[in-house]
């Protein structure tokens, strides 16, 4: 099915060689010498192994250029492979504009999987398929393993799906097909791994489906197993370049090996400083080898770095400097100094938020800076995905347009969504796009024809959806388990919605004549709006929902619950939040307009900015405990190359900050600056801000593990803020180390102003209590159990941050 004539006709050049051939080469003016001699040496094997910023992908992209303008090949006889479809896009714009048109017949310009999807499409049949097959995702891919393991009789609960998946991937990302497995893995999963993968492989091909690693390990196999396929696009692909080449795995090395291996026309840039897909089977050592798979290769080695300051430039390589497996090299740039690239802490991770709002705010106004920066000139670039709410959340309620790279904004995910339809249909009833979005979420077994019924009697009667269910449901028109479950859905939003308010009060005073005109007064809800949120999300099964979710993205889902659940703490109640919310998202009125970027380090490889925020550098969340914990030394140098890829995307700005405390996943924890943050500290380039004796003071790495939490708090000071009270009470409850009182010296004014007459407060050891009297910092409190009592205000906590 796959002739020549066939790809040459449907591929279709769109830019003509000829005419090409006839036009200058401005692209080569703008390279230096080294960057040229890569450039134009278009023949056999050539390696750029350079470091950050030193126009690799300039130069590779001018080599494309370069390969259309001499007509050397057409458009479609060049293997160009990138690392993200994004980088993709942009490598096909920087070609068009150095060629003056379009580069839109680069039907090969790709990332390693689209361009596999392709070839694999043109040979199916060679790998037991056909060319419709079907690409899984990781949910079906994980049903199916699911199936396996239960015929196999495996408890999955031992050993979960999710492990194998994770194994098989592994075997893919080596090339090795069930067979080729070597034998020292066959204890993987409970001895029965090789065997599973065998029969999971047979079961995708009875499905006429693949999953992502075997788009490439079937071009792998067919190229092995079938010479006359392989030569054909050997011939085909004249020219191979590949970006990003330190983070390719073995297969996707093996696929661009068998494909250069005749002409040898192949050109790889890379940073071994910046190979940070270890986890996803990175092999770095294949940049490393590239001289000895290709004899003779060209080594082209870049220095300047056009990118950063010299200050950007000498706090990258102090932090890379740290790790013993590189090859090390300079770089050095004609860059003017600028900034010093600024270390500076927080005490929490709301503190971070607000602070880098005020910066890009002034950055914006031009009252902060060397000039005025747009809003697409600054990037944050963080560790972990759950970073990003703090920053959205802060940004949403300052009006500061925004942009997340890589996925959704945070109020926009599928999860947060539903659960901020429960809360809306718990505070308005009458909500009925809210009751539309839950109503069989989770399944309740309510189908089309339920609905139907719900939205006739609802409008039969002229009532909410809710009411319309009601009588749905009271006059038996549902049936079995989807009448049963909907009672109990519209049970739990009456007895939710009640409580939103405390009891009815009563007026007793003859004075007051209760007309029937007066508004209802209740009192305060017994619960508070943050527990009631949990007591909603668990009672409907929406987080029992996620719960028994054994998908990848389901953990990810209820962490993002929990972070919306603390986000409560800061308003008054239900209603409030979520008025909140609507104005805030309301407020993207420029769509096209610019927008600060927030992505992850990992995202944000090969990519610029003029100025870069770097948050969140603390041990634990940077280096990832996770990843030091599965390969300790190893994780920590990948961690290492992510903070210098990290730095080096920065032009002329970089702030770095870390934050004392911070909520993870629903507890507040406290954090210790990131080791990288002390292996910065003091060297050239560098500039310490605010909490600078913090980064004067002994190691904090050590010595007070007993009394750390105390230690921490005192230095960053965050006695007063509302988790720090709750952190302490929780700590009472438990009966372990309190804060010494003699520590406690900064007495937060505004704390003892907030009490008001009548507030319900806590106390520690005389419980719940109404307040009588303030004076000072004396509080004179009517406690329910002990009577009324002076206490100091500091050991009292308001009713919001009163443990539970
Ligand atoms: P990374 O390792 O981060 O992927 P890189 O080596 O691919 O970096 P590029 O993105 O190609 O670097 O280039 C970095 C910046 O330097 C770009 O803005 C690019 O336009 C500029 N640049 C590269 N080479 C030159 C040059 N010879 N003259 C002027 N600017 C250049
Ligand atoms: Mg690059």
């Amino acid at each position: 099915m796959s002739s020549f004539d066939e790809m040459d006709a449907f591929e279709g050049a769109s830019l003509s060689a000829r005419a090409m051939a006839a036009r200058p080469a401005p692209y080569l003016d703008e390279l230096n010498p080294a960057q040229r001699d890569a450039v134009e040496r278009l023949d056999g094997p050539v390696l750029m192994l350079a470091g950050a910023g030193t126009g690799k992908t300039k130069a590779l992209t001018a080599r494309i250029a370069h390969l259309l303008s001499t007509a050397r090949a057409r458009p479609n006889e060049i293997l160009s492979v990138t690392f993200t479809n994004k980088a993709a896009r942009e490598m096909k714009d920087r070609v068009g504009r150095l060629l003056g048109q379009p580069a839109e017949g680069m039907p090969w310009l790709g990332t390693f999987h689209s361009i596999c999807v392709k070839l694999l499409r043109r040979h199916a049949e060679l790998a037991g398929l056909k060319s419709n097959f079907t690409i899984l995702d990781t949910d079906d891919q994980l049903r199916l393993l699911k199936q396996l393991i239960q015929a196999a009789n495996i408890d999955d609960k031992r050993w979960p799906a999710r492990m194998l998946a994770g194994i098989i991937d592994d075997w893919k990302n080596r090339a090795l097909t069930p067979d080729k497995v070597p034998a020292a893995d066959a204890v993987a999963y409970n001895n029965k791994g090789i065997e599973l993968y065998a029969q999971y492989q047979v079961r995708l091909r009875e499905l006429n489906a693949v999953d992502f690693g075997d788009l490439l390990l079937h071009m792998v196999t067919i190229f092995q197993t079938h010479q006359d396929v392989l030569e054909q696009y050997q011939r085909w692909f004249r020219y191979i370049l590949v970006d990003e080449y330190q983070d390719t795995n073995v297969a996707q090395y093996l696929w661009l090996r068998l494909l250069a291996g005749a002409h040898k026309n192949i050109c790889c840039v890379g940073d071994d400083d910046q190979s940070i897909y270890g986890w996803r089977g990175a092999e770095v050592g294949n940049i490393l080898r590239f001289e000895k798979d290709f004899p003779g290769a060209y080594v082209v080695r870049l220095e300047q770095n056009y990118r950063s300051t010299p200050h950007i430039l000498a706090a990258a390589s102090n932090v890379i400097r740290g790790n013993e497996n590189r090859l090390g090299k300079e770089l050095w740039t004609d860059a003017q100094e600028g900034e010093k690239v600024r270390l500076i802490g927080h005490w929490d991770g709301e503190e971070e938020a607000r602070w880098i709002g005020e910066e890009i705010d002034a950055m914006q106004g031009g009252t902060r800076g060397a000039r005025p920066f747009n809003l697409d000139e600054i990037a944050i670039l963080v560790r972990a995905s759950h970073q990003m709410r703090a920053f959205e959340d802060r940004f949403l309620t300052i009006g500061l347009p925004y942009k997340v790279i890589g996925g959704p904004r945070f109020y926009e995910r599928m999860e947060i969504r539903d659960a901020m339809a429960y809360f809306r249909l718990v505070v308005s009833p009458g909500d009925d796009l809210a009751f539309e979005r839950i109503v069989n979420t989770p399944k309740r077994g309510l189908g089309d024809k339920a609905q139907q019924t719900i939205q006739m009697k609802a409008r039969e009667r002229g009532v909410s959806l809710v009411e319309g269910a009601r009588i749905a449901v009271d006059n038996g028109l549902i049936k079995g388990k989807g009448g049963k479950a909907l009672r109990e859905l519209i049970d739990g939003l009456a007895r939710w919605n009640a409580m939103t308010r405390g009891p009815r009060i009563e007026i007793d005073d003859d004075s007051v004549i209760d007309d029937g005109t007066a508004p209802m007064r209740f009192g305060e809800p017994e619960v508070s709006h943050i527990e009631l949120a949990q007591i909603i999300l668990d009672e409907s099964g929406y987080t029992a929902h996620w719960q028994n979710e054994k998908t990848p993205e389901a953990p990810g889902r209820l962490e993002n619950l929990k972070e919306l659940v603390n986000q409560l703490d800061n308003f008054e109640n239900l209603q409030g939040f979520l008025e909140h919310v609507s104005l805030v998202m309301d407020n993207e009125r420029d769509p096209d307009g610019a927008k600060v970027s927030i992505m992850t380090l990992h995202a944000a490889k090969g990519l610029e900015f003029p100025a870069v925020f770097l948050p969140g550098w603390e041990d634990g969340l940077f280096p990832s405990q996770r990843s030091m914990d599965e390969h300790p030394r190893k994780g920590e140098e990948e961690e290492r190359r992510l903070a210098y890829v990290g730095i080096t995307r920065a032009e002329e700005v970089c702030t770095i900050s870390w934050a004392d405390s911070r909520v993870i996943f629903g507890r507040r924890e406290h954090q210790y600056r990131s080791r990288f943050v002390d292996e910065l500290k003091g060297g050239f380039g560098v500039e310490t801000g605010k909490h600078f004796e913090d980064l004067t003071a002994p190691s904090l790495h050590s010595g007070y593990a007993s009394n750390k939490l105390e230690t921490r708090a005192a230095e960053a000071n965050v006695y007063n803020s509302p988790g720090w009270k709750r952190m302490q009470a929780r700590q009472g409850q438990y009966g372990t180390s309190q804060p010494r009182e003699s520590r406690n010296t900064v007495i937060d004014a505004t704390a003892v102003a907030s009490f008001t007459l009548g507030e319900r407060v806590f106390h520690q050891k005389f419980g719940y209590g109404a307040v009588v009297g303030i004076e000072g910092d004396k509080v004179e409190v009517d406690f329910e159990k002990a009577g009324t009592k002076k206490v100091v205000s500091r050991f009292l906590s308001a009713k919001d941050d009163i443990p539970f």
